[in-house]
């Protein structure tokens, strides 16, 4: 379970992130994060493994508070994946795979590239399990197109079984198709680990096709917390502020031609 307990962020330029944002994830679900461009869902997702320490309220995973001192002992239990992939570009699947067990590895046999095999073994079952015939593991990931870096990126974070995936807008950079079957892969994996994962996106349809729960942040603040199938007009008017609820029926607006 993660929890979000009236989580404040503002940046030292001024900016306010997130404005006392309070929501509970049980685990297992994946949830997305929709919204607009600076509505806060990056730095709400950076506040569960430290990469943004909130400035009011805490972010707890599983009953403990992340802070400085419990950060060592979560972050091997958080993967990530990030939207411009964050692989070494010239390093091999298999390293940029196996790197994501660099947590629960002590840095001198890191540095001596010396992972035990129950790690290596890993690495090859899950480049398999997203889509990667085995030969891709000596390739360069800098000879592999968008799509298969991200499936490079998501066999990194589930590298650990982590107990929680955050996805930061994991397929923005991906065309239509491939970010469907990345999403699919996501969500494949973390069904079968049971993982919670948390992902942000910024298109609607996707966060209606994948979605156990859509929570929706407008300025720091959630706009829209449900199920897919309730996000309808009038809940994308509060997260966009566009045209406020649905169109006129067609009797309706019949009655008001009418009436004018
Ligand atoms: P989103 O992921 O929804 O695009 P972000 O969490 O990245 O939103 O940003 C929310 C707000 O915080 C924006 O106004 C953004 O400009 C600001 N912001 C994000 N990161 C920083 C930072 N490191 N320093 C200052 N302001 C920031």
């Amino acid at each position: 379970m993660i929890i979000f307990d009236r989580v404040e962020m503002a940046y030292p330029d001024g900016s306010r992130a997130l404005d006392g944002v309070s929501l509970r994830i049980p685990r297992g679900q994946f949830c997305v994060i929709l919204g607009p461009s600076g509505a806060g869902k990056s730095t709400l997702l950076r506040t569960v493994n430290g990469l943004a320490a909130p400035t009011g309220g805490r972010t707890l995973v599983d009953g403990v508070e992340v802070s400085a001192r419990t950060l060592p002992r979560l972050r091997p239990r958080i993967g990530m994946i990030h939207q411009q992939f964050n692989l070494a570009l010239r390093a091999s699947v298999a390293a940029n795979v196996i790197s994501g067990a660099l947590p629960a590895v002590s840095t001198w046999r890191a540095l001596a590239g010396f992972f035990p095999p129950r790690l290596r073994r890993r690495a090859c079952e899950l480049t398999e399990a997203v889509g990667l015939a085995p030969e891709h593991l000596r390739r360069r990931v800098n000879a592999l197109s968008g799509g298969q870096q991200q499936r490079v990126g998501i066999a990194r974070a589930f590298m650990l079984e982590p107990d929680v995936v955050l996805a930061d807008e994991p397929v923005a950079s991906l065309d239509p198709r491939t970010s469907r079957d990345v999403l699919e892969l996501l969500r494949a994996q973390s069904r079968a680990s049971g993982a919670t994962v948390l992902c942000s996106l910024h298109q609607i349809d996707l966060a209606r096709a994948f979605a156990d729960r859509i929570v929706a942040l407008r300025n720091g603040g959630v706009a829209f917390d449900g199920a897919p199938d309730a996000l309808d007009p009038a809940a994308l008017a509060r997260i966009y502020g566009v045209a406020t609820g649905p169109a006129p029926a067609p009797e309706g607006a019949a009655r008001l031609e009418a009436a004018r």
